[in-house]
């Protein structure tokens, strides 16, 4: 609980960013800072154990990079990174999704998900849900099955967690 409070620290408030009005949580001095950063994954490998076996670990971009691979590399499974549209060459999966303007798409590529394969979903915070219902979907498209989905940070206001409503989803610290 006091490590849980120290990675709690760590995580900053930023008021409108990236738009006014918009309070982004920071974590970029988590990730600057070692133990932290290792206890962080270390809960993320408590999540994987709770989901049954995992046998790849997927990433949403960017964060969810930055806390997947390690954690990947902890559990001795690969790593598939979702990546925004345009940003892997082809082939590629894709799915679109709604954004409160306009939409959005994630890719991951084509033959680097063996069908079958359970798969536990990282990224570093739940907000709407938008981004990991369409990052779900993809994992289901390619013939992956979600084991889980692991977040570091839950916004719990902006009700994510309705949108995966049918799904495994943790969280290690959530803020209203
Ligand atoms: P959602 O699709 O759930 O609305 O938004 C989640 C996605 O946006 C995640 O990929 C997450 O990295 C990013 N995101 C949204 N709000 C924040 C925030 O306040 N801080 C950080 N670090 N990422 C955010």
């Amino acid at each position: 609980p006091e490590r849980a409070a120290q990675v709690r620290d760590l995580i900053t408030d930023v008021p409108d960013f990236p738009l006014p009005g918009i309070l982004f949580r920071d974590i970029t001095p988590l990730l600057a800072d070692g133990p932290a950063l290792a206890d962080v994954v270390e809960a993320f490998a408590g999540v994987a154990d709770g989901v049954g076996s995992v046998d790849v670990v997927a990433g949403m971009e960017a964060r969810g990079f930055l806390l997947g691979a390690p954690l990947a590399t902890r559990l001795g499974v690969g790593f598939l990174p979702l990546r925004k549209a345009g940003k892997l060459p082809p082939p590629t999966e894709r799915v679109e999704y709604e954004l409160e303007y306009g939409s959005a798409a994630i890719e991951l590529r084509a033959g680097t998900l063996t069908p079958g394969a359970r798969v536990l979903l990282v990224d570093d915070v739940l907000a709407t849900g938008g981004t990991a219902q369409a990052a779900a979907r993809l994992v289901e498209q390619c013939g992956g099955v979600v084991a889980g989905l692991a977040f570091l940070l839950e916004l719990v206001a902006l009700g994510g967690r309705d949108k995966l409503r049918d799904r495994t989803v943790d969280t290690l610290l959530r803020v209203e």
